[in-house]
């Protein structure tokens, strides 16, 4: 049975309202230190070193709160981005709070050691051993360095993805062994009872937020009525189907191109999410993916048993039904990007002609689900193109070899001339998707109306 789940979007206005309130607590934490007498401590320059140093860790605290905020999954925040566009905004974060967190321990060490020249050693060592909580802030500060060393895309390149997540998760050791040392020695945390309230509602807040979101929420979901493996089915030799069902799904209200983290407690690799979209519309008692096989996890797919209960986290992800603003939409899918391209094929509600469904592969036996997609577009009244063929070497195209005398854009108009005026979804390997969006941007459609997800974050 077909799930029509009500088309739940959240407002545009969340999103404008969430940027605001990701400016507004580092003014405000500027505007507490200002009015705790940050700026009348400039009187020598030790002391304007040390209140600079305050204000830099302040800020860099309240930017490390904001970004575990950002990656709690909270579900307005999450509906309002969308968790690509949220984990690029957690890397700028992120890396701001570590530079001011770098600002804050070398202008604390200037400042206090300006005091005393002579006595610059000792100083640091006296600031180390006697403050209190200072040991505990350098050890979170030595986890946040780890974290950021190995968040560059060359030291990421080189780890295994659950290698380099574990080390992520370091991120909220480093966040919790600041707050004795900001408690103890920050001044600025106690110096106002508006300070002591802001603070410790910043850190209950993220606290709660990864508790209930992250952790709670879809434990509750995946275990009040379980769900289990129904169906392995194998595409080819590269990919794998994968159906799951229960009485659970059905309160997930999932929607067609949305994913989840999945689980499957079939033995130890059960502590790894992996992210995988929907290949087909959900139903109110399953849910279907489908994933290439491309390492450990995903090999391990074609061996999961009928019967193997599932624990999943979402649905995440703005590319539904819901965020559509045209009647008219194109869909386009590199490689395996197609699959959430058919989940929404087949829970777009449409009349015939108002979608177009674009796969680019690069051989046809590439061309995953391709003969499901050709039924359902037949049974719609949808267009299908696949377009098969090798890149273009040279150029960031989203086009075949075989049509590289054609301009970008030129081409998308001629295989969908009103295409300006349709919603576009896109899916693929990322330097793909950049130059698609490139390219349909340069045909007339709108930034707001293309609508994407990478399966990389
Ligand atoms: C939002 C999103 C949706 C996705 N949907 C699909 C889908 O429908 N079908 C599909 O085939 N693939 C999808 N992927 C990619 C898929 O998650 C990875 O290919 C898969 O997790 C690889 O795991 P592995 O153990 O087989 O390979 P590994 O060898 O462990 O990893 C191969 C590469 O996959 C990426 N990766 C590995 N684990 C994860 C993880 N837990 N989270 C994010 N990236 C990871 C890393 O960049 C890594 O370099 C999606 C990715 C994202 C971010």
């Amino acid at each position: 049975m077909r799930y029509d789940t009500p088309v739940r979007v959240v407002p545009r206005w969340w999103r404008d309202a969430s940027v605001i309130g990701l400016w507004a607590i580092p003014m405000f934490v500027i505007a507490l230190w200002v009015s705790n007498g940050g700026l009348a401590q400039f009187t020598s320059a030790a002391d304007g070193f040390t209140s600079l140093g305050r204000l830099t860790g302040l800020v860099a605290s309240a930017l490390l709160l904001i970004q575990v905020f950002l990656m709690a999954r909270v579900p307005w925040i999450e509906k309002a981005w969308g968790q690509d566009e949220l984990t690029r905004l957690h890397r700028v974060v992120g890396f701001t709070s570590f530079t001011l967190l770098l600002g804050h321990v070398v202008l604390t060490v200037i400042g206090y050691a300006s005091a005393q020249p002579h006595l610059f050693w000792s100083t640091i060592v006296d600031l180390t051993l006697n403050y209190p909580g200072m040991l505990l802030g350098i050890a979170g500060f030595g986890a946040l360095c780890m974290v950021v060393v190995t968040s560059f895309r060359v030291a990421r390149r080189r780890l295994r993805y659950e290698s380099w997540h574990l080390i992520h998760l370091y991120a909220y050791l480093g966040a919790g062994l600041a707050l004795p040392h900001q408690l103890w020695t920050g001044q600025d945390f106690l110096d106002s009872p508006v300070s002591t309230v802001f603070w410790w509602t910043l850190y209950a807040v993220c606290l709660a937020a990864v508790v209930v979101f992250r952790l709670g929420l879809p434990l509750w979901r995946s275990t009040r009525e379980p769900i289990r493996v129904l169906d392995v089915r194998a595409e080819g030799p590269d990919a794998t189907t994968v159906t799951v069902g229960g009485p659970g799904v059905r309160h997930l209200r999932a929607q067609g191109g949305q994913f989840f983290q999945w689980r499957f407690l079939d033995g130890p690799g059960w502590t790894r999410a992996h992210p995988y979209s929907l290949s087909a519309a959900p139903t109110s008692s399953t849910l279907r993916f489908t994933a290439a096989r491309v390492g450990d996890g995903t090999d391990a797919l074609g061996a999961l048993r009928p019967g193997t209960r599932v624990l999943v986290e979402g649905p995440y992800g703005r590319m539904h039904p819901g965020t559509r603003t045209n009647q008219r939409v194109l869909l386009v899918g590199a490689g395996i990007g197609i699959t959430p391209m058919r989940a929404l094929l087949e829970s777009l509600p449409q009349a015939p002609g108002d979608v177009m469904i674009i796969n680019r592969v690069r051989s046809d036996t590439d061309a995953i689900l391709a003969h499901e997609i050709d039924c359902l577009a037949h049974e719609l009244g949808a267009q299908h193109h696949v377009l098969v063929g090798g890149r273009i070497h040279g150029r960031a195209s989203w086009l075949p070899e075989t049509a590289a005398a054609w301009d970008d854009a030129q081409a998308l108009l001629g295989i969908c001339p009103d295409v300006s005026h349709r919603d576009v979804y896109v899916c693929g390997p990322p330097t793909w998707v950049h130059a698609f969006s490139k390219a349909a941007g340069r045909a007339g459609v709108p930034a707001a109306n293309i609508h994407v997800e990478l399966f990389e974050l």
